[in-house]
């Protein structure tokens, strides 16, 4: 089946078709007045993004419409052993699919589209996003070989998706094309920021359409949702701007080799790396999957234009490189432990062998929960004697974010009636509802709210109800997708911190007796070797289970499993204090 991608690059102020205000009442009486309770209610469902960083998906449901804003994934947290990723619940989309009219991206981190491929498995949604997100998720689409109708939107276009009038705002953020949308309809009228940050210099030029949340603000609106994640840093997330003038005073002092490791979407801060290479007359080698596969893009959609395809080097090539003429661009700032530069630090690298005095950038932050991966890998490049250059001791990193005094600003302009602090974690929702108080936001008009709960709003009204619908993480591992619950995480972890014993029993179908000598193996539990004493004894607390099943006539396969698997526990807690999962297999010959 062919494609279907529309291009929509119509400006508000020159649309061709009907204007956004056709359906709504005249501006004049819009001002401030917006919603008219005339409209009916609408309900804001969060899915998930809310006490969490990650798996960002809102819905937004009036009169039989379901609009759906973004849809991520999560990484899983520590506890979840061997979960690849976490989804939102999509139980109330199956619900209603009938309902759903489309989904609207904002831009192209995982944790707004990473979900995506696992929602239009189970249904057929039409995906709106700009074009880097919709790059990515092409790419998405083809690794899971699935399709759907995409269409291609940009800052400043205006589109129908139902009865939903939608207008896509320029942002700016740590990955190329973010936007925020303001979402009309008769109901009411919501502007969601996405991501955000507020960057007068931009490296791509285009700075945050400030003028045009302001607007929004005098024609009114009712609800905000607005990015909590920096909320409780004060003062003003620094522009990238800072981060050219670091990485030039590098290249200016070093006639070594210069390894950046980065994340692979921020595509403007990658080009910046690649311009400065070019002034320097070094040539650039890539290294990592992902690294490679978001710069073929950025050329395709024309972001690396005045990079000449002679400045690249394939990273078999180096060995006949000066140093001095080599910049190497690499995945793995997060200390992924497959990614290129955790291969470099290990040794385990095809291609690059580092030598000291090589000068190994770091341009990202920790995201949280990763710091002690990245100080292993810290750590094995001093052992190096490698030059490291980390974001906390130069300024080769800044935040893609908003801090508090940019988040006032957004308040400020948008002046919403209602408010809900969304993408964060509980403490940054909670600061982000005080800002907003501290603004003169009436604390009754402020919901933080939990995944799954259902903000009802009815003009003037607006009415939390929690526990709507599933808010729950789905765990996906493998192929497998909400197959998972918490009692498999509970053995993997038993599994995990105890091992595992396995007692194979035969016995005679017919009188009951042992036909050969039960066999034991642990996993993880004791070094068999050395522990002869101990498997020893635990044989004979078997035989002697099996004496008194037989006393007491049940032999039969649940009774003699139960009754092995409790004398066995027992045995085991009393001799190491550990408590590993047991597996009784009763053959029957
Ligand atoms: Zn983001
Ligand atoms: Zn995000």
């Amino acid at each position: 089946m062919a494609r279907l991608k529309n291009n929509y690059r119509r400006r508000h102020n020159n649309h061709p078709g009907k204007s956004v205000s056709d359906a709504l009442p005249a501006a004049s009486a819009r001002r401030r007045s917006i919603p008219s309770a005339a409209g009916g209610p609408y309900k804001v469902i969060p899915l998930g993004g809310l006490n969490e960083i990650g798996k960002n998906c809102t819905l937004i449901e009036y009169n039989n419409e379901i609009l759906i804003i973004d849809c991520g994934f999560a990484f899983p947290e520590y506890e979840m052993f061997g979960i690849d990723l976490v989804i939102p619940d999509f139980t109330y989309l199956k619900e209603n699919s009938e309902k759903i009219k489309g989904l609207i991206i904002t831009h192209g981190h995982e944790d707004h589209i990473g979900g995506i491929p696992y929602l239009l498995k189970e249904l057929n949604v039409p995906v709106y996003a700009p074009p880097l997100a919709m790059g990515l998720i092409d790419h998405k689409l083809e690794e899971h070989g699935l399709w759907c109708e995409t269409h291609v939107i940009r800052a400043g276009d205006i589109f129908s998706i139902g009865s939903f009038r939608i207008e896509a705002i320029q942002t700016n953020h740590s990955i190329a094309d973010s936007v925020a949308y303001s979402i009309r309809f008769l109901g009411g009228h919501i502007v969601h920021t996405g991501d955000f940050k507020v960057d007068f210099a931009p490296l791509d030029g285009k700075v945050i359409d400030l003028r045009r949340f302001a607007q929004l603000g005098d024609e009114g609106v009712d609800l905000l949702l607005c990015d909590s994640t920096n909320v409780m840093r004060n003062g003003y997330t620094p522009s990238e701007a800072i981060v050219r003038k670091s990485i030039d005073e590098i290249f200016d002092n070093t006639d070594k080799r210069i390894i950046i490791a980065t994340f692979s979407s921020n595509v403007h801060r990658i080009k910046y790396f690649m311009e400065a290479s070019m002034k320097h007359n070094r040539c650039i080698a890539v290294s990592g999957k992902s690294m490679e596969k978001v710069l073929t893009l950025a050329r395709e959609l024309g972001y690396l234009n005045n990079i000449p395809d002679s400045l690249f080097i394939r990273i078999n090539d180096i060995r006949n490189v000066p140093d001095k003429s080599l910049t190497i661009l690499t995945t793995g700032s997060q200390g992924e432990p497959m990614s290129a530069l955790t291969r470099m630090a290990n040794d385990q690298h095809k291609s690059v062998k580092l030598k000291a005095d090589d000068v190994v950038v770091f341009s990202s932050s920790p995201i949280p929960g990763n710091e002690k991966v990245i100080s292993q890998v810290v750590n094995q490049l001093y052992e190096k004697n490698v030059k490291v250059v980390l974001a906390s001791a130069m300024d080769v990193h800044v935040s893609g974010h908003a801090s508090s005094e940019e988040l006032k600003l957004i308040h400020s302009l948008v002046r919403p009636r209602f408010f809900m602090p969304v993408h964060g974690e509980k403490r940054h929702l909670v600061e982000h509802s005080l800002l907003a108080q501290s603004l003169g936001q009436q604390s009754s008009t402020i919901f933080v709210m939990n995944n799954g709960d259902a903000l009802v709003i009815n003009g003037r009204k607006a009415r939390l109800t929690k526990g709507f619908t599933s808010g729950d993480d789905v765990m996906v591992d493998g192929y497998g997708v909400g197959d998972i619950g918490n009692s498999v995480l509970r053995e993997r972890k038993n599994l995990s911190q105890s091992g595992l014993v396995t007692i194979a029993v035969a016995l005679d179908t017919a009188t009951g007796s042992l036909m050969a000598v039960p066999e034991m193996r642990t996993i993880g539990l004791v070094y068999e070797q050395e522990h002869k004493d101990f498997l020893d004894e635990a044989l004979s607390i078997v035989y002697n289970t099996i004496g008194k099943c037989a006393e007491a006539g049940s032999l039969d396969e649940q009774s003699l499993s139960k009754a092995i698997k409790s004398d066995m526990k027992g045995y085991i807690y009393r001799m190491t204090k550990r408590s590993p999962v047991i597996i009784p297999i009763i053959l029957y010959v």
